[in-house]
């Protein structure tokens, strides 16, 4: 697929604004402290990136799927755990409410979290459900008046420490088996009855907390569940097509900022009197970092385009999200491989890369979770 002049412009707009504010002292200390940086979240929503995917009558820039993959691959291409802060709004945070939210709860909701006011988040995994996560067993119990009550915890949940709302899984109705009987609700992260567990100390995308969510009778109204009651597990997968195609964007960015690292290195470093980009053995990991990360984006992109026009896309952001995580992985493999021992050391960007490019595989569907989407599409 060729970019046209719009996806262009805005391409290079992503890229500039990488570029120009995503220093080397921000990712330090990004790094360092593992805290969310909210200058650089302010930044980011000024430029209208929060909002990219929200339609503009709910305060977004109301651009397409094609515009969010290039906006956190351009992102990613930099800094991974900074192409995760302008995703969220679009995606898994927004994405349910643009699915299956009423009129009065898209018109509350999404605004400030387009304009980056307001940050909402998703929960739907559990210590026990993780892959399978029709096992949800966070319960909401609906009491006379319509309202619910809440109880549960759901674990892993990015951004939930600066979070003001989460999309909330849970079972309203324990007699129907499996994935059926869960419902979707939008959670405010200020009741009574809700906690956080402690930031995890994770390998990578440093400077994005995670943690879990804990919810002891909570008590949320009526007009907290989002869709249709018992629906819910249904719109999650849907919210995680769109999800998994920015996490193939991601993936991409990262596979993209390997190879650049790699093939400046391989230039300037020189041993037994020559680069090392003069060895067959160095080159030709690059020609197959170059051509992964190319077949990647292009995966990502017909993914977005299949969105873009309507059409059924599932099996091709699964594809994308497979092969995408796993080629960022097998880049920056061969990335810290080619720059060898310096590779190592965090000074150098692709040892950072390598850490963040480990979780692509993980969230959002593990690849065995892709290959069994996929397979159970071939075969049905
Ligand atoms: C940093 C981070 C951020 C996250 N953010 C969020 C978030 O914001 N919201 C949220 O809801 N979740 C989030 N998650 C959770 C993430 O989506 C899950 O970790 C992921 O879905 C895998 O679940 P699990 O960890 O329980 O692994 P498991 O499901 O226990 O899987 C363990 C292994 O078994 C494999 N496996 C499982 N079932 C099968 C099968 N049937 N066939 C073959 N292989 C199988 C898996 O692929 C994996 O390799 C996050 C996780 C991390 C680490």
């Amino acid at each position: 697929m060729i970019l046209d002049q719009k996806h262009l412009r805005f391409q290079k707009l992503c890229r500039q604004f990488a570029e120009t504010e995503f220093t080397k002292e921000l990712l330090d200390k990004l790094e360092e402290t593992g805290d969310f940086d909210w200058d650089i979240f302010k930044k980011m929503s000024k430029y209208g990136f929060c909002g990219v995917k929200i339609p503009k009558e709910y305060g977004g820039a109301g651009g397409d799927y094609l515009s969010y993959a290039i906006l956190v691959e351009e992102f990613a291409r930099v800094s991974p755990v900074l192409s995760i802060y302008a995703n969220t709004s679009n995606s898994l945070g927004g994405g349910p409410l643009m699915l299956a939210g009423t009129e009065e709860q898209k018109q509350k909701y999404l605004p400030p979290v387009a304009k980056g006011d307001e940050i909402m988040v998703f929960a739907l995994t559990e210590p026990g459900a993780g892959s399978d996560a029709g096992g949800t067993t966070t319960r909401a119990e609906e009491q006379e008046d319509g309202s619910f009550i809440l109880n549960g915890r759901k674990t892993f949940i990015s951004g939930a420490p600066m979070a003001d709302y989460c999309i909330v899984f849970a079972k309203t109705d324990p007699s129907q088996k499996g994935s059926r009987g869960i419902s979707m609700f939008v959670l405010d992260m200020h009741l009574p009855g809700v906690s956080l567990g402690k930031p995890e100390n994770k390998m990578g995308i440093k400077g994005y907390p995670t943690c879990d969510v804990i919810m002891e009778d909570v008590h949320v109204p009526k007009d907290a569940l989002v869709g249709k009651k018992d629906k819910g597990f249904g719109y999650a997968m849907q919210t995680l097509d769109g999800g998994r195609l920015g996490m193939a964007a991601q993936g991409v960015g990262i596979a993209q900022g390997c190879l650049e690292e790699a093939v400046k290195y391989a230039k300037e470093r020189k041993q037994f009197g020559r680069p090392i980009a003069n060895f067959q053995a160095i080159s030709f990991m690059l020609a197959d970092m170059a051509t992964e990360t190319e077949a990647a984006r292009q995966l990502v992109y017909h993914a977005a385009e299949l969105k873009d026009a309507g059409k059924d896309a599932g099996m091709a952001c699964s594809m994308a999200k497979y092969f995408a995580a796993e080629a960022a992985n097998h880049v920056a493999y061969k990335a810290v491989q080619i720059h060898g021992g310096y590779g190592y050391i965090s000074e150098y960007k692709v040892e950072r890369f390598y850490r963040d490019a480990r979780i692509v595989p993980i969230y959002e569907g593990t690849s065995q979770v892709q290959q069994m989407v996929i397979s159970g599409m071939l075969l049905k």
